[in-house]
């Protein structure tokens, strides 16, 4: 073992770390600290199927980190493995559109990018100035969600809003959950290596939710916008809205801009429609036992990803591929055959036996073989992502 890369994505209040060796393929340690910021600060490590829990006292982002190193300290053999750090950044804006060796200029840049991501970069640079700290002789890199989307055109990424906007503010559509599509577009590469000349529509559907148009691997078309809450419903965000809305609930509830946003980021989605969870397991569960308001949530969520990923397939010159991914497209049998059902007139369709007997965790095709266009389950995984393009930037260099 000689290639183990520490991956870190720092949150507002928590902080996911995982190492893994074998380029990727192999987690050898994981966990997160939750509650940063608040009392009940806590950091678990799983290793070798055992969870140890450790509380933070203070409850931030150093002590997380901390505690990390402390944990590898007591392991020397993972961490005199260790070759480089790989940290998930939200956002790039337009400055990055790959991943990068970390230095005070890609500092400053995601720094200069927190107007954008107000909750994720703040966190992320907090991440990666602990982690430089306490790994100095480690390469880190930065991999950005932002990036893979860099490639989409003018005519996708403007808003029908003044152009100054964009000029003064760089109001624009970015999308997110990039390092994601870019893992599923190789995968689906390494399947079927035609796919990498062909259109593909990947859903990312999980608590966060969005669509992405690919042609010849790269990306032409996204849901989400300037920010994650744009395109799909999903867990707790309203997703596309009439824009007039802020301003009629704001009046109607008496907010202000703020808390007005809050109700479309956290209490909306899956969670405002069915007044029950954000959480689709929960919701199929309640629809199950007949629950007309879990159903609903879920049937919009169907609904509002086929009309997405149809709005995105406009920037393919054809659909050969549907990849369904993230934890609810990975494990929702209701929620593909809903969406498919949906996209029946475009002539996507899946094989019910297969799309209920797919074993979780593989990929899978789920329509029939002879079938032109093919729809795939296939298992994001980030942290590989992060961890191949930390080692990728370090070996060059
Ligand atoms: P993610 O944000 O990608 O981790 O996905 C979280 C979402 O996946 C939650 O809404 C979970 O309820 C959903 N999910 C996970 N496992 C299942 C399952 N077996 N069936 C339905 N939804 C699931």
């Amino acid at each position: 073992m000689n290639d183990a890369i520490l991956v870190i994505n720092s949150g507002s209040s928590s902080l996911k770390f995982a190492i893994l060796s074998g380029r990727g393929n192999t987690v050898i340690v994981e966990g997160i600290a939750e509650g940063l910021g608040f009392d009940n600060g806590r950091l678990s490590i799983k290793f070798n199927d055992k969870k140890a829990l450790i509380k933070l006292s203070p409850s931030d982002h150093k002590s997380a980190l901390i505690g990390i190193n402390e944990w590898l300290e007591q392991h020397a053999e993972i961490k005199s493995a260790l070759v480089g750090v790989g940290h998930r950044v939200v956002h790039g804006g337009e400055f990055f559109s790959s991943s990068v060796i970390i230095d005070n200029t890609v500092i400053q840049t995601i720094h200069e990018c927190t107007d954008l991501a107000p909750l994720h970069n703040p966190a992320h640079l907090k991440g990666i100035e602990v982690a430089q700290s306490l790994f100095p002789l480690l390469p880190q890199v930065a991999v950005f969600d932002t990036a893979f989307h860099q490639t989409l055109t003018e005519t996708q990424y403007l808003y029908g809003i003044p152009l100054r906007l964009y000029r003064d503010h760089h109001v624009r559509k970015y999308g997110f959950h990039g390092t994601s599509y870019r893992y599923i577009s190789q995968k689906l590469g390494e399947i079927k290596p035609e796919s990498l000349h062909q259109g593909v529509l990947v859903a990312h559907l999980g608590n966060g939710a969005s669509v992405c148009a690919i042609a010849n691997g790269k990306a032409t078309d996204t849901s989400m916008g300037l920010t994650p809450l744009d395109g799909l419903i999903m867990g707790t965000r309203s997703g596309s809205i009439d824009p007039s809305l802020i301003a009629f609930i704001s009046e109607k509830d008496q907010l202000s801009m703020s808390e007005t946003m809050d109700v479309l980021n956290k209490k909306s989605g899956l969670l405002g429609i069915s007044e029950l969870s954000n959480d689709c397991r929960t919701l199929e569960e309640a629809m199950n036992t007949k629950n007309n308001k879990a159903q609903l949530a879920l049937d919009m969520f169907a609904s509002r990803t086929a009309k997405q990923l149809m709005s995105a397939a406009t920037t393919l010159d054809t659909i050969d591929h549907l990849v369904f991914t993230g934890g609810i497209g990975e494990n929702s049998q209701y929620i593909r055959h809903k969406v498919c059902e949906h996209l029946r007139a475009f002539n996507i369709k899946i094989d019910q036996t297969k799309n209920d007997s797919a074993s979780k965790g593989d990929a899978a095709l789920i329509s029939d073989d002879n079938q032109a266009l093919q729809v795939w389950i296939i298992p994001t995984n980030e942290e590989k992502m992060i961890a191949l393009d930390t080692l990728n930037l370090i070996t060059k260099n």
